[in-house]
């Protein structure tokens, strides 16, 4: 039997006070037993027992001899106290209540103190001692103990203490992995047990026990995800070429994208759920591609979406599919975050099933957004959309097909983590039109210089800082504006940021993109997608700063035209040899997959695709950069791992309730 004590909450195992309970609820992020006992400590403390040779904490037992309260308040009191050797200990406080103390340390009592102490001329100082307890509970309070992260008003000695009485309780578990492995219960032990820092650390046998159990759940769950996927059934969705026979483009599709065409038309017919990644590097063109199988689901009588992680993108893909398909007469509709007016009436038209293609974001993924036949799913920059999202899109009908679009190249392990086996299309050519970019590797110091050249240049310019406003050590967007500003004249720079609201965002980008002004200081929000083709300069401040891929992202901006192209990555001293020799690299190579496997080498998986937007955050114990070899481990495991009491179990322990109970 597997114990269920683990999901029930802990406020019913611990004696400590309401308010404490309610600060490590907080502090875990969990109301659940389970949820504080994977609360993991961050450090170790060494509490000394012994007087002679302590480093910073020292427990020892103590007899209260006198106390010395000073004349001056802001004096410290003292209780003078011995050791059973006569050692002289004085017990210091600075805040204090000289009452309290009198009656804590009545004359002639003795307690086990420990806390940080001092050796001064006269005696042993510990001020402050955060233990004081019966003589009896000495040795308990002698050794290595560990040090949580802690939230404020709650103690580490609160943490510890209910975290030991939650493993006292712990009960015998059947085991799920094979025998070479700790034990889960043996592995939280270990945990909170720590015997020196080696026990801290991420490659420890305990340790890699709990991650392995985290991406073991993670791959039960995408195999639950596509069995029910294959389970089902979906019409065959085929061509009628009512719609695709009368798209003129102006342009030849490339071989690429033609092949991605043929792989998705395929999947659409086979009567089963499509869930296909497209990989193309930027500018490659895989939103046409994405389009034209739009086109087919409605020419099957069936409603598509297309999901923009921004509202500048979902513009611009309306603008684009306008433009390419204005003769098809498509009823299409954009749902934005911000705009609600006449949303009641885009819901029911949604419900009814006259809006056949809806382009949208986030907003798409509320409850209230009912669709009455959704047959195809797109998702673009899906690394921008973490796991439930995806999920909760797909809920909102009968398994959809599903269609996602990454421009970040992801590496194999990664994906077999994240998605479980999709299948991946690749657009592998860009489009003849597009020219290389050079890219230049440069000292922000000759930032004055680079302005005069662009200033003689007939070009627009993307001119990215990693910050709004107000940073110590970094060249923010406002600071940049009013340089450029005064060299330039107001009217040619304009500033973009992600603390705009979308219908200021999307001004400055028409500006922008009608050639209203020169250039656009923007933070990362132009990363995705935008699409400018007289754009031909992208000036990346403190490149050092940003990952690999997300800066081949950005360099991807320009391009688009047909004038020469240029990254400027400006850096500021000082550049750690490892940062000189990545922007060399990414000056040197345009290979997206190059750039991402070397990211992953670096950063880790979470940095490659976009910390919290990515999903990958949910994973605590485990980092695909690190963990490729428990990743493998985990999807041979997770075939195995079949009990239907053990996968519910799994999956218990590392789905936190996504809205945790806090108790008030
Ligand atoms: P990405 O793959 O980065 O999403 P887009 O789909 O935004 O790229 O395409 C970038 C630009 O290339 C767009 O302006 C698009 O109209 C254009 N484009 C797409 N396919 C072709 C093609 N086969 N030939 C020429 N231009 C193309
Ligand atoms: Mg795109």
């Amino acid at each position: 039997m597997l114990p269920d004590i683990l999901f029930r909450s802990f406020r019913d195992f611990i004696s400590v006070s309401d308010f404490s309970k309610k600060k490590l609820a907080e502090c875990c992020g969990g109301s659940r037993v389970i949820d504080l006992l994977l609360h993991f400590p961050s450090s170790i403390s060494v509490r000394s027992g012994d007087i002679e040779n302590f480093k910073s904490k020292l427990t020892v037992v103590v007899k209260i001899h006198d106390h010395i309260a000073p004349k001056n308040r802001s004096a410290p009191y003292r209780i003078i106290a011995y050791t059973q050797q006569g050692v002289e200990i004085h017990i210091v406080y600075f805040n204090y209540n000289k009452w309290h103390l009198r009656k804590t340390f009545p004359e002639g009592a003795q307690f086990t103190v420990s806390g940080n102490a001092k050796r001064t001329l006269e005696a042993i100082e510990i001020v402050h001692p955060d233990i004081v307890a019966a003589p009896s509970l000495y040795s308990s309070y002698v050794g290595i103990e560990p040090v949580y992260p802690l939230t404020a008003r709650l103690t580490n000695k609160t943490v510890c203490y209910a975290i030991q009485s939650l493993l006292k309780i712990l009960p015998e578990m059947p085991e799920w992995l094979p025998s070479s492995y700790i034990s889960f219960g043996d592995a939280l032990y270990n945990i909170h047990n720590p015997r020196s820092s080696d026990d801290l650390d991420a490659n420890s046998p305990s340790r890699q026990r709990i991650a392995l159990d985290e991406l073991l759940a993670q791959q039960i769950k995408l195999r639950q995800i596509k069995s029910i996927n294959q389970e089902h059934v979906s019409a065959p969705m085929v061509s009628t070429g009512e719609l695709l026979s009368r798209v003129h483009l102006p342009f030849q599709l490339t071989d690429g994208q033609v092949s991605c065409i043929e792989d998705i038309k395929r999947d659409l017919a086979s009567g089963r759920p499509m869930n296909r990644l497209i990989q193309g590097d930027v500018g490659s063109g895989k939103t046409i591609v994405a389009f034209l199988a739009q086109l087919i689901a409605i020419e099957n009588h069936m409603q598509t979406v297309m999901l923009a992680p921004t509202a500048i993108l979902a513009e611009q893909h309306w603008a684009t599919f306008q433009k390419l398909f204005s003769n098809l007469s498509v009823q299409m509709d954009i749902m934005l975050g911000a705009n609600r007016r006449g949303r009641a009436q885009q819901l029911m038209k949604l419900a009814s099933g006259e809006t056949q293609l809806l382009i949208a974001t986030h907003a798409v993924l509320e409850d209230n957004v009912i669709f009455k036949n959704l047959g195809l799913v797109v998702i673009d920059e899906q690394h921008r959309f973490g796991v439930m999202q995806r999920l909760n899109l797909i809920n909102k009908c009968h398994h959809p097909h599903l269609l996602t679009m990454s421009a970040t190249p992801i590496p194999r392990t990664v994906l077999l983590g994240c998605y479980g086996d999709l299948d991946v299309s690749i657009v592998g050519d860009k489009p003849m039109s597009r020219r290389p970019i050079t890219t230049i590797v440069m000292n922000a110091t000759k930032v004055e210089a680079l302005i005069e050249k662009i200033q003689k240049k007939d070009t627009q310019v993307f001119w990215v800082c990693p910050v709004i406003e107000e940073s110590e050590e970094l060249v923010d967007v406002y600071q940049r504006f009013e340089f450029l500003a005064r060299i330039l004249g107001e009217s040619s720079v304009r500033v973009l940021h992600g603390r705009m609201n979308a219908e200021q965002k999307n001004d400055i980008m028409r500006q922008f993109r009608d050639n209203e002004f020169k250039i656009l200081i923007a933070t990362t929000v132009i990363e995705v997608g935008v699409d400018i083709p007289n754009a031909n300069i992208i000036v990346i401040e403190h490149a050092e700063r940003f990952g690999l891929a997300q800066l081949h992202q950005l360099r991807g901006r320009v391009g688009r035209g047909c004038e020469d192209s240029y990254c400027i990555l400006l850096y500021h001293e000082p550049l750690s040899s490892v940062a000189r020799k990545r922007l060399s690299l990414l000056r040197d190579t345009d290979d997206g997959f190059v750039l991402s496997e070397e990211d992953l080498k670096l950063r880790g998986a979470g940095d490659i695709l976009g910390k919290e937007q990515s999903g990958f955050h949910s994973l605590r114990f485990s980092d695909y950069a690190y963990n490729g070899l428990l990743l493998q481990k985990a999807v041979d495991l997770s075939s195995r791992v079949t009990d239907p009491s053990v996968v519910d179990f799994l999956l218990k322990i590392f789905n936190r309730p996504e809205q945790t109970t806090i108790w008030n």
